[in-house]
C-alpha cells in the first residue's frame, strides 16, 4: 500500500477532524464548462476527491456555469467523462446556476445593509478608477446612492430593462485597500445572453468571486481548495460569505431546500496551492483552443494534446496520471514539472498492467530456408515476462517472417549485436538464426535467406547457446497488417509558452510529433479491444485506438516509448 499522503492541505485536513471543526470533510471540484479539461485539472481532481476518498468525505463536481457566452453541454458532457475515467464518482452534481436565485437574494441583502450598489461606469471607467498596486483608487460616482435608488436600479438590472455592460452592481469595501481585489469589485453584469441550464431566465449574471464561495457554502464544502493566483482574493471570498450570512434569519437558501437541494451550509476555507506546470507542453485553455481552431491538431482528443481526452486516446492510463499527481505532490511553491517524469509513470503503470505482444514496424522479409516450404507451428508465448497471472498465448511461427529493417545490417559499425551477413542472431522465443544469403534489389535488401539451428530451438540441448542479440520478428502468413501512429512530444522546446523574437507557441510545433506507418503484428494484437494497452516487445507501448481501431482492422497508438530519448 502507498504511504499515507501528508501535504499541508491533508495536516490541516487532519486538524480539522483531529480537533472537531468538522465532523467531515466536503470538497468540490469546480470546473467552468468552457473548454475540455487538461493534465492540470487532474492535479485538483486527484487532490480533492483523492481527499475525499481517504478522509470518509463527500466530494461535489460542480460547474461553475457563470459566464453563459463561452460555455457549452458538449465540454459538460467531457468533463463528466474525464472525471469518471479518472477513476473518481462525485457525491452529487451541482451547477452554480442551480443557486442563481439565492445569489439575487444574497446581492438584495447586500444592498439593504449599504454594501452594494449599482455602478454605471463603463468597463474602462472603472478600470481608471481602480488605480494601481501603487496609487489608490477612488470613489465611484455612484458608490452613495441610497439604498432605496440601489435596490430599484439592480431590480430594473435583474428585469433586463439596462443594456449589456451599462451598470454593474458592486461591493461597496475599500477604493484604497492594498488588496486590489478588495477596491469594490463586481459583484454582477449585466449580460443579455442565453444559458444552458437557465434559458433567458438571467439578464445579469453574478461574478465568478462572488457565485464560487457563495456556492462553497450552500454545499457545505469544508475545505475549498483552488491554484495560488486565487489567494489574493481570500479576503473577498471570506467577506461575501460572512456578509450575505447564507444561514442568517431568514435563510437565504429556503429556495434550494424548497427544490429538493441538500443544504448543509458550512463556513467554507479557501486554501491555495502551486498549480502544475508541464514543460513540453501549453496548458492554456486559449491556447489549447486556436490549437484545434487553427487545425494544428486534429482535435481535442488529439494523441498529442495534454487534455485529458487527448492523453486517454494515446493510451495513458488513469492510473498513471493519478501516479503522477501524487508524484509531483501538492505545494505552494511554483514549479515546472519535466515532461519525462509523466512520461516514467506511464511507463511505470504500462510495464506493469500492459501484456507483451511482436509487432514489427519496418518488415523486412526473412526466409529460413532450411525448414519445409508451408512449414508453420503454434508457438506458445508468456504474456508478461514479470508476472505469471497474465498467462500465455499462441503465436504462430513459420518458414517465413517479417523482421524489423533495422535488426538487419550489410555493413554493421561496431557494437551491432543484432543480424548481419554470415552471422547470428537469437529470434525472440524460437532459437538461433543465421544470415546465410542477402537478396538486394538495387541497394535495398529485400529478403534475408536464414537457417534456423534446430539444436537451438526451445527445449533442445542447444538452446541456452548464447548469441550477442535478440530479435522479435511475426510470422508473415499469419501477422495482421496494422496501422501504427507514432507520437512524439507536440512541441520541441521545453517552453513553448515563451513568446519572444515575434515567435509563439505556434512556431514551436514538433514537425515529426506523429508519423503514422503500416506494420504487422501478431494475431492476438489484432484481436485486443479498443483501448487495450500493450507493450510491443522492444518497440513501446502501444494503445489500440480508442476511435479508429476495430478487431480486424487494428490501429495502435505509440503511448510511450521503452526509454526517454528526450534526456540531455
Ligand atoms: P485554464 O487556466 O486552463 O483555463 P481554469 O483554472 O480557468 O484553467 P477551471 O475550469 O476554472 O479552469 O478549473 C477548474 C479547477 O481546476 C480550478 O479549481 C482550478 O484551480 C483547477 N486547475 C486548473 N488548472 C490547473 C493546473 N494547471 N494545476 C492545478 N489545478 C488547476
Ligand atoms: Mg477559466
Ligand atoms: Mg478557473
Amino acid at each position: 500500500t502507498a504511504p499515507e499522503k501528508n501535504d499541508f492541505i491533508r495536516q490541516i485536513v487532519r486538524e480539522d477532524l483531529a480537533s472537531g471543526k468538522h465532523a467531515a470533510v466536503r470538497t468540490r471540484f469546480p470546473p467552468e464548462p468552457n473548454g475540455y479539461l487538461h493534465i492540470g485539472h487532474a492535479k485538483s481532481i486527484c487532490l480533492n476527491f483523492g481527499i475525499g476518498r481517504e478522509f470518509g468525505g463527500l466530494v461535489n463536481l460542480r460547474f461553475d456555469d457563470t459566464n453563459p457566452a463561452k460555455e457549452d453541454p458538449e465540454y459538460v458532457e467531457a468533463i463528466k467523462e474525464d472525471v469518471h475515467w479518472l477513476g473518481f464518482e462525485w457525491a452529487e452534481l451541482r451547477h452554480a446556476s442551480d443557486y442563481f436565485e439565492v445569489f439575487y437574494r444574497g446581492a438584495v441583502k447586500l444592498v439593504e445593509q449599504g454594501l452594494a450598489y449599482v455602478c454605471d461606469l463603463s468597463a474602462e471607467q472603472v478600470r481608471e478608477y481602480r488605480g494601481t498596486l501603487t496609487e489608490p483608487g477612488r470613489n465611484s460616482p455612484f458608490r452613495d446612492r441610497s439604498v432605496e435608488e440601489n435596490l430599484d436600479l439592480f431590480r430594473r438590472m435583474r428585469a433586463g430593462e439596462f443594456a449589456d455592460g451599462s451598470r454593474t452592481l458592486r461591493a461597496k469595501i475599500d477604493m484604497a485597500s492594498g488588496n486590489i481585489n478588495l477596491r469594490d469589485p463586481a459583484i454582477y453584469r449585466i449580460k443579455k445572453v442565453a444559458h444552458q441550464n437557465t434559458g433567458d431566465a438571467w439578464p445579469i449574471y453574478p461574478m465568478y468571486d462572488y457565485a464560487h464561495c457563495l456556492s462553497d457554502a450552500l454545499e457545505g464544502i469544508t475545505h475549498s481548495l483552488c491554484t495560488l493566483e486565487f489567494e489574493d482574493h481570500r479576503p473577498l471570498y471570506d467577506w461575501f460569505v460572512d456578509k450575505v450570512d447564507l444561514a442568517g434569519d431568514p435563510p437565504l437558501y429556503q429556495p434550494l431546500v424548497d427544490a429538493g437541494f441538500a443544504v448543509p451550509a458550512a463556513k467554507p476555507r479557501q486554501i491555495e496551492f502551486s498549480r502544475l506546470n508541464i514543460n513540453y507542453t501549453v496548458m492554456s485553455k486559449r491556447k489549447l483552443l486556436a490549437l484545434v481552431q487553427e487545425g494544428l491538431v486534429a482535435g481535442w482528443d488529439d494523441p498529442r494534446m495534454p487534455t485529458l481526452q487527448g492523453l486517454r486516446r494515446r493510451g495513458t492510463p488513469a492510473a498513471a496520471l493519478r501516479l503522477f499527481s501524487d508524484r509531483v505532490g501538492i505545494s505552494k511553491q511554483n514549479s515546472l514539472i519535466d515532461y519525462s517524469v509523466l512520461e516514467g509513470c506511464i511507463r511505470e503503470v504500462m510495464d506493469a498492467a500492459a501484456p507483451r505482444r511482436l509487432a514489427v514496424i519496418n518488415p523486412v522479409k526473412l526466409v529460413l530456408g532450411n525448414l519445409p516450404e508451408g512449414h508453420a507451428e503454434t508457438l506458445r508465448f508468456p504474456n508478461h515476462p514479470k508476472d505469471t497471472s497474465f498467462g500465455d498465448r499462441e503465436v504462430p511461427f513459420s518458414r517465413e517472417l517479417w523482421i524489423e529493417r533495422e535488426d538487419f545490417m550489410e555493413v554493421p559499425p561496431k557494437g551491432f549485436h543484432r543480424l548481419v551477413p554470415g552471422g547470428e542472431v537469437r529470434l525472440r522465443g524460437v532459437g538461433i538464426v543465421r544470415c546465410e544469403e542477402v537478396i538486394k534489389s538495387g541497394d535495398e535488401v529485400t529478403e534475408l535467406r536464414c537457417t534456423l539451428d534446430p539444436l537451438t530451438r526451445t527445449g533442445m540441448e542447444g538452446a541456452d547457446r548464447k548469441v550477442k542479440g535478440t530479435i522479435h520478428w511475426v510470422s508473415a502468413a499469419h501477422a495482421v497488417p496494422a496501422e501504427v501512429r507514432l507520437y512524439d512530444r507536440l512541441f520541441n522546446v521545453p517552453d513553448p509558452d515563451r513568446d519572444e523574437d515575434g515567435k509563439t507557441y505556434r512556431d514551436h510545433l514538433n514537425p515529426e510529433s506523429v508519423k503514422v506507418v503500416q506494420a504487422y503484428v501478431e494475431p492476438s494484437a489484432a484481436r485486443l479491444p479498443a483501448e487495450a494497452g500493450v507493450q510491443f516487445e522492444r518497440l513501446g507501448f502501444f494503445t489500440a485506438d480508442r476511435r479508429d481501431h476495430a478487431p480486424g482492422r487494428p490501429v495502435f497508438n505509440r503511448t510511450v516509448t521503452l526509454r526517454d530519448t528526450w534526456a540531455k
